[in-house]
């Protein structure tokens, strides 16, 4: 009987919010780069604790970065840099039991590489992707790929169920920090949900988790059983 475990990305099996890292990266140097990191990350809590829409947080996030393929291409490759330490291992001993899949509202653009070091195929990779205005190196983020569902509220649970459904698993868990985790679970997408909280603790999550875990040890404790 195939089992599916779906891990987010960002604060999960990442140790940090990609797309913020790209962006603080991006504006580092800048200056109005401190205000508008800070506003960033504002944003970036607003919707982690579920107080604003996810694509509303995704437009005003980008429209803060204004990010060029060349900042884009030097974070994913700094990402790679930002695994959440423990997971590697405990991936791939999953791997031996169960179907493994990250779904992301992040970037493909970039997470991939730092998804491929953590044993992630790209059909397992479930994220979003960035338009760009031109071809070269400076072209500028205009906007992200608006008819995939991972790009607006509820995206996950619409992917998870998919992928349950092509894996033909019988059980579904979803890992993640963050409010859209938690929804993937509540929607019924996933028959269980472990929230994570060895990057960041988020309250509203917690309270809500039916299962909760401070770190990777734990997380695969609950994993196993
Ligand atoms: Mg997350």
């Amino acid at each position: 009987m195939t089992r599916l475990i779906v891990f987010d990305v960002d604060s999960t099996l990442l140790a940090v919010e990609s797309l913020d890292f790209a962006v603080e990266r991006a504006l580092s140097g800048l200056p109005d780069g401190a205000q508008r990191a800070a506003r960033l990350s504002a944003i970036t809590d607003q919707g982690m604790a579920g107080t604003l829409d996810f694509r509303a947080s995704l437009e005003q996030r980008l429209a803060i970065a204004g990010l060029t393929r060349e900042a884009v291409e030097a974070a994913q490759e700094a990402l790679r840099q930002q695994l959440t330490p423990g997971m590697a291992g405990l991936l791939a001993d999953l791997r031996k039991r169960a179907r493994v899949a990250a779904v992301s509202g992040g970037f493909a653009d970039l997470i991939a590489p730092a998804l491929a070091d953590l044993g992630f195929a790209s059909g397992d990779i479930h994220a979003n992707s960035f338009i760009y205005d031109d071809a070269g190196p400076q072209a500028g983020v205009s906007g992200f790929d608006r008819d995939n569902p991972l790009s607006r509220s509820g995206g996950k649970a619409v992917v998870v169920r998919a992928l349950k459904n092509q894996a033909g698993a019988a059980h579904a868990v979803m890992v993640g920090d963050g409010m859209t985790d938690y929804e993937a679970f509540a929607a019924g997408a996933a028959d269980a949900f472990i929230g994570f909280g060895g990057v960041a603790e988020r309250a509203p999550v917690r309270d809500k988790a039916p299962a909760w875990a401070r770190d990777v040890d734990a997380l695969a404790r609950l994993l196993e059983a």
